[in-house]
This record gives structure tokens, C-alpha cells and sequence, in this order.
């Protein structure tokens, strides 16, 4: 296997005139805990949105677990292993947990109901096995998230909103999750406590890659292994947090010294 997961090759992005990505290259390592930081228009949402099939990119590639996934859509880049959250939360919020969760399934369940079509047997047992999945990995986070599993989705407060959005991805078992602001919507304490749970249970998922694009800096310095700076479109520095906390180019980029 690969050790690097995702690599960028001159990745630009233009909106219009304005040059949103600007000749990246980026490359992720297996196995990291990746944070993408810069200051607000800086490119860090269009990057996720680019690597992850949304935004088609101007030019460059991009590569993913080996293949040139330049082009690839957003629903096979989730099925080749590439998995995603949003800064907005995204559930159907009059749906339960559980149905919330098997969305992230749902060509595996219908691959086998088109396949099955007349075995109703074989659907239904691949249900029932989808179902005990998801009871395991809700048993996975705290405050008996499992318990909750036909609870409707807007009775659920943000921490655990975030958690099932967490365990739609994983269900895929990706080798790359991009974190798109964890924080959002919740407060410090809740932050490093979601963070802590998905550290905690990525081992048992193959322990994928993660980027995370995050404003709170303490997070980022806690738990990530290199962070990579975008200013304006461009890479401007990379390395450990403490690295790039001190570069001259980043602090100009952050605090206009
Ligand atoms: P960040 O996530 O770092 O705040 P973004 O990727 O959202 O930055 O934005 C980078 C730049 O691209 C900004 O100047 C933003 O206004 C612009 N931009 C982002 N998305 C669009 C779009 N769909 N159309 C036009 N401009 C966009």
C-alpha cells in the first residue's frame, strides 16, 4: 500500500476571475492527522470541496489511493474510500439516527436488493447486518449514542449531531476523512471530547487518514501530526504546528505583521 493517500499536482481552481487554489501541491500522508489551516478565504473549503468530487478543478490532478481521481464524482471518490463532514451540519433532521447512518450504505443495500431482487432473504439479512453495524458503532461514543439509534435526528443536541455524521462516514471504513470545522455549533469542551471519541475509535476503522479544517488552534496543536497553511489559494508553509506557528509567512498571513 501507498504512503501517501491523497497528492496534489498543481491544483488550481478558478472562480471567475479569482484564483481560489492556486497551483497547489499537496501531499497527505497515511495514517496523519493533517490539519489544513489558513486565514477565512484562503482556499481551505474549495480544497475540500475539490479533493472530495464537488468543485471541479481548472487544472492540475489530483490523485487518490494511487488513481487520477481529477474527474472522479463525489459518489464514487465516497465509495472508493475518500469520506467527509460538513461545517453545516448535514442530517435529515425528521429521519431517525439510524436512517441518517444508512444513507452512507445505501448502494451497498440497494446493490443487493438489485442483485436480489427476487432472494428477499439476502436484503433483508444485509439489513439486519447493517443494523447490528450501526448499533456497534454508536456503541462506540459516549452518553449512550446507541440508545438513540430511532430517535428522530432533531431531537439529538449538536455534540451527538456531530457524532452520527461521524459514524456515516466511518461506516464506509474510508481511508481518508476530511473534517470540514468539527467545532461549529459546539462549545470548546464538546469539541475536544467529540475529537477525543473519533481518535479513540480509529484504530478499529482501519485508522484512516484524517485532514481537519479548524479556526480553533488549540485543537489543531493538539491533536494533528503536520499542518499545511494555505494563504490566498497557495501552500505558504507545512510542518508541525509548532513549525508553522512560528513562520514568519504565517504569521503575516494571520496577523498582517
Ligand atoms: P476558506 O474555506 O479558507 O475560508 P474558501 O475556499 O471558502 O476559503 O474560499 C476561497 C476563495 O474562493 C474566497 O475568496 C471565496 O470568496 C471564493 N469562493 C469560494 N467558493 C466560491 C464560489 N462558489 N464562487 C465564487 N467564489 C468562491
Amino acid at each position: 500500500m501507498n504512503d501517501t493517500v491523497l497528492a496534489t499536482r498543481g491544483l488550481t481552481v478558478r472562480f471567475g476571475g479569482l484564483l481560489a487554489l492556486n497551483d497547489l501541491n499537496i501531499s497527505i500522508s497515511r495514517g496523519d492527522v493533517i490539519g489544513l489551516i489558513g486565514p477565512n478565504g484562503s482556499g481551505k473549503t474549495t480544497f475540500f470541496n475539490t479533493i472530495s468530487g464537488l468543485v471541479r478543478s481548472s487544472s492540475g490532478s489530483i490523485t487518490f489511493e494511487g488513481s487520477d481521481t481529477t474527474k472522479v464524482k463525489v459518489d464514487q471518490l465516497a465509495s472508493r474510500g475518500l469520506a467527509r463532514t460538513f461545517q453545516r451540519s448535514r442530517l435529515c433532521l425528521p429521519l431517525s439516527v439510524f436512517d441518517n447512518i444508512a444513507i452512507g450504505a445505501q448502494e451497498r443495500v440497494c446493490s443487493t436488493l438489485w442483485h436480489n431482487i427476487v432472494r428477499r432473504s439476502a436484503f433483508h439479512a444485509e439489513l439486519r447486518h447493517l443494523t447490528q453495524e450501526i448499533e456497534d458503532l454508536l456503541a462506540k461514543f459516549d452518553d449512550g449514542l446507541a440508545k438513540k439509534m430511532f430517535a428522530q435526528a432533531e431531537t439529538l443536541g449538536m455534540i451527538d449531531r456531530r457524532r452520527v455524521e461521524i459514524c456515516r462516514a466511518l461506516l464506509g471504513k474510508p481511508s481518508l476523512l476530511l473534517l470540514d470545522e468539527p467545532s461549529a455549533g459546539m462549545t470548546h469542551d464538546e469539541t475536544n471530547q467529540l475529537m477525543d471519541e473519533i481518535l479513540a475509535i480509529r484504530p478499529k476503522f482501519g485508522n484512516p487518514t484524517i485532514v481537519i479544517v479548524e479556526h480553533e488552534m488549540g485543537l489543531i496543536e493538539r491533536v494533528t501530526d503536520h499542518c499545511i497553511v494555505l494563504n490566498y489559494g497557495q501552500k505558504i508553509c507545512e510542518g508541525t504546528f509548532k513549525q508553522v506557528a512560528a513562520d514568519p509567512a504565517v504569521r503575516r498571513a494571520y496577523l498582517g505583521e
